[in-house]
């Protein structure tokens, strides 16, 4: 119930233009690291400090319009830059339709390859977000296209859809974050029953391992890391070979250990004003988020 209300919430696109004039609010500061660049560099290099790497989200959706999605290329270019200027250990992940998928492809494929060109030139990997499934196929098409041009592009299997599997089988040679995923989708797509979802997670990851190129582990079920890390060991996988990923201010203690343990790990790094969507999904997956807004509105 509380899941299919944020979930709600999170595509509505009147409160999500209202959120943004406001700042962060309802708690929104404590997993959104801050509104501009100059926030979210410092909040990296905080991160780096203690071991972290970091993968860099300019947040931004329901873009339907083509100054909107320039604008929003324009900004990654600069956070781009900004991780080459200061230094820090950090790398892009974006959604397509941030850049216009929603608009034209071939706008959103320019769009794309002039980030992942600069990015490019700068040996900064850019890994494309997956969104719902009615923009999976462009999105993969997408990365097929940059692919041929660049190699520093890579992208992530939800293992809630029945096709995750082959579409792992077929990205096996790419750098792929696997997830469990995070909307709302239909079932004749996808698994709707944890269970199932978190059977075929652990069959990718497993696969991906011994098959595939880097894998980015990004989960905060410690049942999960658990299983992976005993099975990393049994099979003698080295840690170069992949990572665990969380999203900035969820499960820090565990984050740090887990860095401190010696694992490569990489923490998700959202910010800008669009904050909104991402907020409430993730209010929908775990409505026991809803405490660190509490936490928020009571320790002002
Ligand atoms: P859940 O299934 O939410 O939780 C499992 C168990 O873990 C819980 O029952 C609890 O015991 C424990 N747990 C979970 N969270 C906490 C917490 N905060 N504190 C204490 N215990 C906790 N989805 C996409 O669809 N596309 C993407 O591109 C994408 N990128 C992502 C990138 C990163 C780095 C991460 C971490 C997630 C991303 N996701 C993405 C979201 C993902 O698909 C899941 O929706 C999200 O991670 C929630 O699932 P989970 O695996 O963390 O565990």
């Amino acid at each position: 119930m509380l899941k299919d209300f944020f979930m709600g919430l999170s595509q509505n696109q009147f409160l999500n233009s209202t959120a943004k004039k406001y700042g962060l609010k309802m708690g929104a500061q404590s997993v959104v690291a801050g509104t501009n660049i100059e926030e979210a560099i410092k909040s990296i290099k905080e991160l780096n400090a203690h071991g972290i790497s970091c993968t860099v989200d300019n947040l931004g959706e329901f873009v339907f319009k083509k100054e909107e999605a320039t604008a929003a290329k324009e900004q990654i270019l600069e956070v781009i830059e900004a991780i080459h200027k200061n230094n820090v250990d950090a790398h892009i992940s974006l959604k397509p339709t941030q850049l216009g998928l929603d608009i034209d492809y071939y706008f959103c494929l320019e769009n794309l390859r002039e980030i992942v060109d600069k990015a490019n030139t700068y040996d900064i990997f850019v890994n494309f977000d997956m969104e719902d499934y009615g923009h999976l196929k462009p999105s993969f098409d997408l990365l097929d296209e940059l692919s041929m041009e660049y190699n520093n592009v890579g992208t992530v299997i939800q293992a809630y859809f029945f096709e995750a599997g082959e579409n792992l089988e077929k990205y096996k040679n790419y750098r792929l974050r696997i997830v469990k995923g995070a909307y709302k989708e239909p079932e004749q797509y996808a698994y709707q029953d944890k269970k199932d979802i978190d059977k075929n997670f652990i069959k990718l990851i497993e696969w991906h391992l011994l098959n595939g190129k880097f894998t980015s582990i990004a989960t905060h079920d410690h049942r999960i890391i658990n299983h992976v890390k005993d099975f990393v060991k049994k099979n003698d996988i080295p840690k170069d070979k992949f990572e665990f990923q969380m999203l900035y201010g969820f499960r820090k203690d565990l984050q740090l250990k887990l860095a401190n343990e010696g694992y490569n790990f990489c923490t998700y790094v959202p910010f800008g004003n669009d904050w909104y969507g991402y907020f409430m999904r993730r209010l929908a997956e775990r409505p026991q988020n809803l405490n660190l807004v509490a936490k928020q509105v009571f320790n002002k």
